[in-house]
């Protein structure tokens, strides 16, 4: 059977500024399961280094060290947190509870790192065998330094250690606590635990069965104490000699429990620290608010541009009376401005099989009155087709026929906005109204169309073309002629076939340019998506700026956080946490501040779009894609900023944590 411990000829050297520090010059010692040994010593001594190396908390400079048989002197960090989760319990002199965490809480802490089921039973079990089952729910600071002495004790004890190494575990202590204390290890001892304490007080060592003293980095003294003083005795027989250690057990994978424990712990954190945490998402919030109400405001832009450029009707070439240079209509130098007339409509017609309807449009600025009432509005010449042609089919009543047209009968279809000026709520129908002191007869209400922009499409009067331009308008020519082709893949032929025969017919000689425009509805469509193409992309532009701010906010909150925590993550190692487990730990913290800066500024953006819609009337549509997104994209900032944090945090040494003041 192994010895518990055996060291060989171990020694630490630090160096420090340039110099070197022998504080352990060749220690061997053997320690067997089941005994109580008081380590001794001046100050600096090298005690705690000694206990240290002991614990797997560090390595030696030189020297073997085998545990149970198994020599762990070269141990990878992961493996030796692994290890020392199963074997081995700490009590530190500052007792090193996590704050605004309860007493059951940091005992079950160790039972995290190992993945044990049954936390909460077992932490209870171990916290009544300390005597402390009703004060479980105290965080440290609702406790007396005794007590919390104890709490550290039993979640030395919760994962059933084999060793536990009590640095000055009374230093802190008034002399009755820390009798009591002494007790508790004592009583340990005699269950068949290994007790290693480390002490400067003859008192306080009395308690043990072996007393090791040293000095100078060398054992000086090696006694044995027939009658310790707490009734320490019954370990050695009782421990009965544990097999040796065949192997290190292989460090955990992560759980879904250790990852919900993260998030709880994270969101503990930010809660504690709530001014700070709100500050540092800000970034993250004000990004994603702007993110998810432009896309709102776009995403129902979009949409009702699309409405309107399907009121246009599809599979539409407009020809326009006028240069594509002339833009707006500047009337140039060149005199680039043609006319159309009811001769090229039929012209038109013949000119390409992909045709399937032409009609010719004007359009004037007019006065309508009905009784005392009048309303300035556009009247539109059309053709019967144009109802077919441009989605303008009466909703109620009738549009005017091919007959009514030739004949130039006064009849008129009136849109929604000119009924309700002129009619209120009245039905209009078979009333009669005058458009420029000409009397009409309505015939049919136009559906409702909207808004375009600044232009109410709903503010029209459509009546027969020849009516308009012979008596009410007075116009020889047409404003516009809509041209309907048979498919989207006829467009370009019957754009060409058209162009060549209103060259032809304007006798433009090749030098000169078209004095007219065709326009074909699916270019305007593919120039609003364009737009849109470049709308998104400022706004991937805006995102991505803004996520960058919040995450380097992030970053830097994390990094303070991660020093002022140095002792936590220290303490977290020590009793068993891994590198990956510090790492995941503090990516959650990062992720969960960045997410709910996310979801505020989700919720706030929603909250604009849906303001605007609501009073100012602009459409606004939020997509669950861009609330999925804008989730993602914050949580994905928060891990991508909080990576080198928590890899810092992860690569600390539990000692120098531990020491960190
Ligand atoms: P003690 O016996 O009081 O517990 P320690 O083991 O803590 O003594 O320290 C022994 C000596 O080693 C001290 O002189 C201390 O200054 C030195 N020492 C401890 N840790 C370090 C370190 N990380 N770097 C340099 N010197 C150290
Ligand atoms: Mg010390």
């Amino acid at each position: 059977m192994a010895p518990l411990i055996e060291l060989r000829g171990v020694t630490k050297t630090y160096f420090v500024g340039g110099g070197r520090l022998d504080v352990l010059k060749g220690i061997d010692l053997t320690v067997d399961e089941g005994d109580f040994v008081a380590i001794m010593g001046p100050s600096g001594s090298g005690k705690s280094t000694l206990t240290q190396i002991l614990g797997l908390l560090d390595r030696p400079t030189s020297g073997s060290y085998k545990l149970m048989g198994l020599d762990v002197s070269a141990l990878s960090d992961d493996e030796g947190a692994a290890l020392r989760s199963r074997t081995i319990g700490f009590v530190f002199q500052m007792f090193n509870l996590l704050a605004r965490t309860s007493a059951q809480d940091n005992v079950a802490l160790p039972m995290l790192y190992t993945g044990d089921a049954g936390r909460e039973k077992r932490s209870a079990e171990v916290l009544a065998e300390v005597g402390l089952s009703d004060r479980m729910d105290h965080a440290p600071n609702q406790l007396s330094g005794g007590q919390q002495q104890r709490v550290a004790i039993a979640r030395a004890l919760v994962n059933r250690p084999k060793i536990i190494f009590a640095d000055e575990p009374t230093g802190n202590l008034a002399s009755e606590q820390a009798e009591g204390i002494l007790r508790k290890l004592s009583d340990l001892n005699n269950s068949g635990i290994t007790i290693l304490m480390v002490t400067h007080e003859p008192d306080i060592a009395a308690y043990a069965q072996r007393v090791i003293k040293i000095k100078d980095g060398v054992i000086v003294s090696d006694e044995r104490n027939a009658a310790p003083r707490g009734g320490a005795g019954k370990g050695r027989a009782k421990a009965g000699g544990a097999p040796a250690l065949a192997a290190v057990p292989l460090p955990r994978a992560l759980t879904a429990e250790e990852l919900l424990e993260h998030v709880r712990s994270a969101l503990r954190a930010i809660r504690a620290n709530k001014l700070r945490s709100a500050l540092s998402m800000l970034g993250i919030l004000i990004g994603v608010t702007a993110v998810i109400a432009m896309l709102a405001i776009g995403k129902g832009a979009q949409k009702s541009v699309e409405t309107q450029l399907s009121s246009l009707g599809s599979n539409l070439v407009m020809l326009f009376p006028m240069s594509p240079r002339m833009g707006g209509g500047a009337r140039g130098a060149m005199g680039t401005f043609s006319r159309l007339a009811m001769d090229d409509v039929a012209a038109i017609r013949r000119a390409h099989p992909g045709i399937v309807r032409v009609a010719g449009e004007v359009q004037g600025n007019v006065q309508a009155v009905y009784g005392d009432k009048n309303t300035n509005t556009s009247v539109t010449g059309a053709e019967p087709d144009y109802a077919d042609m441009r989605s303008a089919q009466a909703y109620y009543g009738r549009f005017f026929t091919a007959e009514e047209n030739e004949r130039m009968d006064r009849v008129a279809v009136l849109g929604p906005t000119v009924v309700t000026n002129l009619f209120g709520e009245a039905d209009p129908v078979g009333r009669s109204i005058n458009v420029e002191h000409i009397k009409f007869k309505v015939i049919g209400v136009l559906a409702r169309k909207g808004s375009s922009g600044f232009q109410d499409q709903d503010d029209k009067i459509v009546i027969p073309l020849k009516t308009a331009m012979k008596k009410v308008l007075g116009r020889q020519f047409l404003g516009t002629i809509s041209i309907e082709t048979s498919g989207p893949e006829q467009t370009e032929g019957v754009i060409e076939a058209v162009r060549v025969l209103m060259r032809k017919r304007h006798r433009l000689p090749d030098y000169k340019e078209d004095d007219f425009t065709l326009r074909n509805m699916a270019e305007i469509q593919a120039a609003l998506t364009g737009t849109s193409k470049i709308f998104s992309l400022l706004l991937g532009i805006v995102a991505a700026i803004s996520l960058v701010v919040g995450g380097i906010g992030i970053m830097n909150i994390m990094l303070v956080s991660v020093s002022e925590r140095t002792r936590e993550i220290g303490l977290r190692k020590a009793i068993g946490a891994t590198r990956r487990a510090v790492l995941i730990q503090f990516l959650v913290e990062a992720a969960a501040m960045s997410t709910c800066g996310g979801l505020l500024g989700i919720a706030l953006g929603m909250s604009i779009a849906f303001g605007m819609s609501y009073f100012a009337g602009w459409a606004a549509v939020v997509t669950p894609q861009s609330v999925l997104l804008a989730f993602f994209f914050s949580a994905g900032t928060g891990i991508v900023f909080g990576f080198w944090p928590a890899r810092k945090a992860s690569l600390l040494s539990p000692i120098e944590a531990l020491r960190y003041e």
